[in-house]
């Protein structure tokens, strides 16, 4: 793929910015502290501003444009799309909703065969907790601290990260729970193994004293995301579902961010042979072209409501142009092997790179990820691994992190950070030229990084 980009003008970027500070209210921010850039375009691994400023994206938008920006035939089936049939109530058998749905479903694992369409990854969330408690006729779902799943109603009670707190008073039956991270382990623990075996026990105890007749659910992003990209330890996700097994509880993974190629696996799941009741999906699903997310449900759950009503639905499930991006989405990714490209560049060359670059630099405590999954835990001192800025740090006392991104973006680098962390998550179709040019940019930002060890 070519990477064009339009001649500057920042004439016209000064009036988009104009109209979105009087007009757009930003998701997560403080309305008047908030300064975006004007973006002009955007092509492959790339994305550029009206400055003549051209950004290699190693964020994909929020962890989500897996096959790039404007990939031609995503791009070409969605204006097909709309030229044939640009919606359609979601009631109706469509061509281009059932294609959607048989390529999602030959792709995820086990038997999970039938998909719910939402818009996005929240919605999906919420309808997997839903689907759990008709199923089981039980209230209380369970979640890990370490986590994000959604800013709706029960996404964001689930969700074990402070964006959780403003909304905590409306959390009732959820209750969090720690997951596996041996880097910064609960339980003290000094083994992969070790911390398996503690997670699951603590997993354990928790059901028993909250009672596993009460519990619908269990919700787990299969390897944490925006938490910080924790690889769990082998046997945990198969350990979790040998305990939902054995108390009749629900198992849902979460694969919002890390389903769809970004792991070097259609989802992350296939690392572990593990098959979940609910999978969430978004995101990967069509790199966010038209906004689309979903549940796919287990034959099990699927017959619960074979005979009676599933009580909820969207005016816009399974919308046309979403499923139509969808389809060729998958196709393309098939066609151009780019999950193996993700696998491949990942074990290759993104993983050894980072690995040489924790050693030379301070700030770099662990490295940690799959795929073009990958973060980078940043501290202060290697030895205590007090991490650079302290949990949920804003303002003055988030200046390393701030420093080290305005780093990146002055050498052509677009990062996903993230408290201490910054994560390396490009497109699944990251050339080696690319990612190595990343890299390098990389390395150099993270010496600002350092100045504060
Ligand atoms: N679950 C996970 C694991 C996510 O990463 C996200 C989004 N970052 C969500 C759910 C929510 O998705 P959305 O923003 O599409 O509602």
């Amino acid at each position: 793929m070519t990477t064009t980009h339009s001649a500057a003008d920042p004439a016209a970027g000064r009036a988009v910015k104009a109209d979105d500070r009087a007009h757009v209210f930003h998701s997560w921010s403080a309305q008047g502290l908030i300064d975006p850039v004007a973006i002009a375009g955007a092509e492959g691994s790339y994305f550029w501003d009206y400055d003549g400023n051209r950004y290699l994206d190693f964020s994909s938008q929020l962890v989500n444009t897996n096959i790039g920006h404007q990939h031609p035939k995503v791009v070409a089936a969605i204006q097909e799309q709309a030229a044939k049939l640009c919606t359609i109530a979601p009631g109706f058998a469509v061509d281009v909703r059932s294609e959607a749905a048989r390529l999602i479903a030959e792709r995820t694992p086990g038997d999970l065969d039938k998909i719910f369409f939402t818009n996005g990854g929240a919605e999906a969330v919420e309808n997997a907790v839903r689907m759990a408690r008709l199923h089981t006729g039980r209230a209380k779902v369970l979640s890990a601290y370490r986590s994000y799943h959604g800013a709706t109603a029960a996404a964001i009670n689930l969700t074990g990260d402070p964006r959780r707190w403003p909304s905590d008073t409306a959390s009732a039956g959820v209750v969090h729970f720690w997951g596996p991270f041996l880097y910064r382990s609960a339980f003290h623990a000094d083994s992969e193994q070790q911390e398996c075996e503690r997670a699951l026990a603590h997993l354990e105890q928790t059901i028993a004293f909250e009672g596993p007749q009460s519990i619908a659910a269990i919700v787990l992003e299969t390897v944490p995301g925006t938490a910080g990209i924790m690889v769990p330890p082998a046997g945990y996700l198969a350990g979790v579902r040998e305990i939902c097994d054995r108390h009749g509880i629900v198992f849902i993974l979460d694969e919002v961010m890390a389903g769809f190629g970004r792991t070097g696996h259609w989802f992350a799941a296939d690392h572990f042979g593990v098959t979940p009741d609910l999978l969430t999906f978004a995101k990967g699903v069509n790199s966010g072209y038209v906004p689309l997310g979903g549940v796919a449900i287990s034959a099990e759950i699927a017959a619960t409501f074979d005979q009676r009503p599933y009580p909820g639905g969207l005016t816009y499930s399974g919308h046309p142009l979403a499923c139509a991006s969808a389809v060729a989405t998958l196709n393309a990714m098939a066609e151009e092997r780019i999950v193996e490209n993700a696998a491949d560049l990942g074990e290759r060359v993104i993983s050894p790179a980072l690995r040489e670059i924790a050693e030379r630099h301070p700030s770099v405590g662990e490295v940690r990820g799959l795929g073009v999954f990958w973060a980078l835990d940043l501290v202060k001192n290697k030895e205590t691994r007090e991490p650079l800025v302290p949990y949920n740090a804003s303002g003055a006392a988030n200046a390393p992190m701030a420093e080290f991104a305005a780093a990146c973006k002055r050498g052509g680098l677009w990062p996903f950070v993230n408290m201490n962390r910054t994560h390396v998550v490009p497109a699944c179709t990251i050339t080696e030229a690319e990612a190595k040019e990343g890299l390098t940019a990389l390395d150099e930002a993270l010496t600002a990084a350092d100045a504060h060890t």
